[in-house]
C-alpha cells in the first residue's frame, strides 16, 4: 500500500507540475507577444523604416514572433494533455472493451506465433468506467507481453468479478521471461525501460498506473523470473469521484 500510494502520488505531481508550469509559462508568453506585435507596428513607421538597423530590426522580430509561436503551441499540448486525463464513464461491459481492443494487435501476435488464450467470465455486471482509458492500459499491457515473449508463448486474459469489493478484474499472464526484483522495483516510474532506444519509452505503465488509479481502481502484478508475469487490474462497478 506504501509503495501504491509513493507511486500515485508521485505520478500526480508530475500532471500538476505539467500545468503548473503551462500556465506559468502562458502568463509571459501573452507579455512578449503582446510587445512583439508592438514593435511589428514600429517596422511601420517612416523614421524606423529609415534607420540603419531596419532589417535587423525586422528579423529580429520575425524570429520572437515564431518562437513565442513555438513555445505556445508546448504550452497549449501540455495543457491538453493534462485534459485528456480526466476520465468520461459509460456503462461499459469490459468483456467486449478487452475483445475489441486486442483486435489492434491480432497480426502482430500472429506473426509472432503467440496464442492469446481468452478466459472470460460470462455473468460480469457492467462497469461505469472510460472506455478509451482502458483501452489504454490493456494495450500498454498487451504489447509489453508481447514483447516480453518476443516469439513462440501464450497470453491468456482472464476476467471475473468480487463480490466482497464489487470491483471487476482483468489479469493478463504471459509465459515470457519474467523479471527480476530490480526491474519490479522500477516498472511504474516514468521513463524506466530495459527496452532499447526507440523501442521503448518507459511510459507506458506510469501512465497505466495513474489511468487505473484515477479510475478508482487497483493495478498489480506478480512475476517470477523464468516463469512469466501476470499484470492485474481491478475496476470499480461504480464510478466514485477520486477526491485528492
Ligand atoms: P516500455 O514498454 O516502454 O519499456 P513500460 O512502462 O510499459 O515501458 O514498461 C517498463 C518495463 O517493465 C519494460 O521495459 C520491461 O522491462 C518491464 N515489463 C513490463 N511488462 C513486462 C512483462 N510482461 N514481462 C517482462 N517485463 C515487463
Amino acid at each position: 500500500l506504501n509503495e501504491e500510494l509513493i507511486q500515485s502520488s508521485k505520478m500526480a505531481a508530475l500532471g500538476k507540475l505539467a500545468a503548473g508550469v503551462a500556465h506559468e509559462v502562458n502568463n509571459p508568453l501573452a507579455v512578449i507577444r503582446e510587445k512583439a506585435g508592438w514593435m511589428r507596428d514600429l517596422l511601420e513607421e517612416e523614421d524606423v523604416k529609415a534607420s540603419p538597423n531596419f532589417q535587423e530590426f525586422g528579423d529580429a522580430v520575425d524570429k520572437i514572433e515564431h518562437h513565442v509561436e513555438r513555445a505556445g503551441k508546448v504550452v497549449h499540448r501540455m495543457l491538453g494533455f493534462a485534459r485528456r486525463m480526466e476520465p468520461v464513464c459509460n456503462d461499459l461491459y469490459i468483456n467486449d472493451v478487452l475483445k475489441q481492443t486486442s483486435a489492434f494487435l491480432d497480426n502482430e501476435i500472429r506473426f509472432r506465433n503467440i496464442q492469446l488464450i481468452w478466459e472470460l467470465a460470462q455473468d460480469l455486471p457492467t462497469i461505469q468506467s472510460d472506455a478509451a482509458q482502458i483501452q489504454q492500459v490493456f494495450l500498454n499491457l498487451l504489447n509489453n507481453a508481447i514483447d516480453a515473449i518476443d516469439r513462440n508463448g501464450n497470453i491468456t486474459v482472464s476476467t471475473g468479478y468480487e463480490d466482497e469489493s464489487d470491483m471487476v478484474h482483468i489479469s493478463i499472464r504471459d509465459d515470457g521471461p519474467g523479471m527480476d526484483k530490480e526491474v519490479q522495483r522500477r516498472i511504474f516510474d516514468p521513463f524506466f525501460t530495459t527496452k532499447r532506444v526507440g523501442e521503448g519509452t518507459g511510459l507506458g505503465l506510469s501512465i497505466s498506473y495513474s489511468i487505473i488509479n484515477k479510475l478508482g481502481g487497483i493495478i498489480r502484478f506478480d512475476s517470477e523470473v523464468g516463469h512469466g508475469t501476470e499484470f492485474t487490474i481491478l475496476l470499480p462497478v461504480k464510478h466514485h469521484d477520486r477526491k485528492e
